[in-house]
């Protein structure tokens, strides 16, 4: 039996260095072994073989897109902050833009990213695990 969980990534910010999504593995036998989701994982007890390949449970696909709405949020931000602050700079000069700039850089990043990532980890929790029988 594999209960594959999606990888919860905890770097703060910007997106997961790693191309894989980590899998844990939970053997038949009661051990875990963590590996990428598309590999084929061998037990580190037992030996017995899981092919990932094609494994796409609904936490999978969940941590998939949220690493693409974190993207898209990200890049968003970015786009709304450089809107805010030269139009700040062209209304209220040089203070309005380091001041603007300051304040929707902090409400996006800290608040709206913070808010964006903390759904999608509760989409993921609360996603189901798959199931796939061993290769003998
Ligand atoms: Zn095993």
């Amino acid at each position: 039996m594999i209960a594959a969980a999606a990888c919860v990534c905890k770097t703060g910010r910007g997106t997961c260095p790693r191309m894989g999504i980590p899998v844990v593995i939970r053997c038949d036998c009661g051990t875990e072994t963590p590996g990428d989701a598309g590999e084929t994982l061998v037990c580190s007890n037992c030996g017995r073989r899981y092919a990932t390949e094609g494994v796409l449970s609904e936490q999978l696909i969940q941590a998939r897109s949220a690493a693409v709405r974190h993207k898209v949020t990200a890049r968003l931000g970015v786009g709304v902050v450089g809107l805010l602050t030269v139009l700040a700079l062209f209304r209220f000069g040089l203070v309005g833009f380091f001041v603007t700039f300051a304040v929707s850089a902090l409400l996006w990043f800290g608040v709206v990213m913070r808010i964006v990532r903390e759904r999608s980890f509760g989409r993921i929790l609360s996603a189901e695990t798959t199931e796939v029988q061993a290769d003998e």
